[in-house]
């Protein structure tokens, strides 16, 4: 198993080098929803820090399994938060991928303030507008930034999206392009608590696309870690 996971990513880690050419800092999120802590272990021996789950709950269980190893793991909450749920990740993530409603912002902003802390995260988008997805329409991206300013404890450090599923990953590169230039609007327009740093887009199916069209932060399950249960 370890030795798979670890094909997996020196195979996985020439594809994004052949996808980006430049040589840009790509940031893995090593996603380890529905896999054991032994996963989890093995991704942080292959020098993967940043480890994403969906789930809140999960993300809870995982943590707490793991407290002691802390200091060496960046978690990243990238699945959609339910508000009740805000009071149990707050404080424990590097960033939150899935901001996606003015009330999920206040929610955060409320408990990072009795907590005194500052959360990161990062605005979703809903770029093709499907119902089954999550995540603010692009063109009310720019509103809704500029109604991030009056939050002292909730920063905004970029953008999500999910593209949808196709068959032929090419489809999906629209979305991502469309995606990358409102990033790259919103660099040259400053808003308080706004800054672009992170564009969290790809996943198994579509990373090499994502980073083609700017990506620099992939979300990578099944390319590491193989098939997950069918729950
Ligand atoms: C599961 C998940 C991923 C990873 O998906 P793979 O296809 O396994 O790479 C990425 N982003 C989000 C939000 C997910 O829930």
């Amino acid at each position: 198993m370890n030795n798979t996971i670890k094909e997996n990513w020196l195979d996985t880690k020439q594809r994004i080098d052949k996808a980006n050419p430049d040589g840009k800092e790509i940031t893995v999120i090593a996603v380890t929803k529905t896999h054991s802590r032994e996963t989890i272990e093995t991704a942080l021996s292959l020098g993967l820090t940043e480890i994403g789950e969906n789930k809140a709950q999960e993300f809870v269980d995982k943590y707490e399994m793991l407290e002691s190893r802390k200091e060496n793991i960046h978690w990243h909450m990238i699945g959609h938060l339910q508000r009740n749920k805000v009071k149990y990740v707050v404080g424990k993530t590097r960033l939150i991928h899935s901001l996606d409603s003015m009330r999920l912002a206040k929610e955060i902003e409320k408990r990072a303030a009795g907590e005194g802390l500052s959360v990161d995260t990062l605005l979703q988008v809903n770029v093709v507008k499907e119902d089954s997805k999550y995540g603010i329409f692009l063109e009310d991206a720019v509103s809704f930034l500029k109604n991030m300013e009056k939050f002292q404890h909730l920063r905004i450090r970029g953008l999500m999206t999910m593209a949808p599923y196709y068959e032929d990953p090419e489809k999906t590169r629209k979305c991502f392009r469309d995606l990358k230039n409102l990033f790259d609007q919103l660099k040259k327009e400053p808003f308080q608590n706004v800054q672009m740093e992170h564009l969290s887009m790809g996943m198994s199916n579509d990373y090499e696309i994502a980073i083609e069209e700017g990506s620099n932060m992939v979300r990578l399950g099944r390319t590491l870690f193989g098939e997950r249960p069918k729950l």
